[in-house]
């Protein structure tokens, strides 16, 4: 199928749910994502900065771009006068730099914090009490440019439809205790990134309001390009 048929499948799939669509575009070409565009898709992911820059110049600027790779501190510059939402936010070392860089440009930013949920051991993200310490610090409440709008979660990646709903309910679960503790006067709290290509439907049975899918949209990746 075409990168338009599947854009049109998604939408399909995702009418009538709270979920929106990630289209994640990561090592695409810009004809395939213009393709996805074509098609009435507006949000894609990047997971790397300088692909992610170099993207937002050559694109169309109506593109909601959201950055769902590690970010480093020495980079947060790059992104900060554009990206719409960093979905890996782990640390408060990085929300201060990524406040720093959102005043220059006058811009509250979106932020989601990565929460670890897999059961690998190399995923990035913070566990729910180290959340909770950030959101807590007299540093995070000084931080005005800064808007956290939900959590992200990257499942492990295993067939075990068990471990995935496991995972996803730890991340709804979450989700809901910080709403409860730090966000029950705020609209902007809202999102659950979870769910990529292989288990987005079970994400989103388990309350995703955001799936990022790649493959199963642009086909398989090349990384040797
Ligand atoms: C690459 C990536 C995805 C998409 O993965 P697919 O299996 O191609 O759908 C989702 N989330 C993150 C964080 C990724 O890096």
């Amino acid at each position: 199928m075409s990168v338009a048929e599947n854009i049109a499948h998604f939408q399909e799939e995702l009418r009538g749910t709270n979920c929106k669509l990630i289209a994640v575009s990561k090592t695409q070409p810009n004809e395939a994502i213009l393709e996805a565009y074509e098609a009435g898709q507006r949000i894609f992911g990047e997971n790397k900065v300088q692909e992610l820059t170099a993207k937002y110049e050559a694109l169309p600027k109506d593109i909601e771009w959201h950055l769902i790779g590690h970010l480093q501190t020495n980079k947060v510059k790059y992104v900060a006068p554009f990206v719409h939402t960093i979905q890996s936010v782990d640390s408060l070392k990085l929300l201060q730099e990524i406040n720093k860089q959102a005043q220059k440009h006058n811009r509250v930013q979106n932020c989601l914090l990565q929460i670890y949920i897999a059961e690998e051991e190399s995923k990035f993200g913070l566990d729910q009490q180290e959340a909770i310490a950030l959101l807590a610090s007299e540093e995070f409440k000084s931080l005005l440019n800064i808007q956290i709008t939900g959590v992200m979660g990257i499942a492990t990646n295993t067939s075990s439809e068990t471990q995935l709903r496991k995972e996803f309910r730890t991340l709804k679960k979450c989700f809901e205790d910080l709403k409860v503790k730090y966000f029950f006067d705020s609209d902007h709290f809202k999102e659950i990134s979870m769910g990529m290509s292989s288990d987005f439907k079970l994400a989103i049975e388990e309350g995703s309001t955001m799936v990022r899918v790649g493959s199963s949209i642009f086909g398989a990746r090349n990384y040797s390009k």
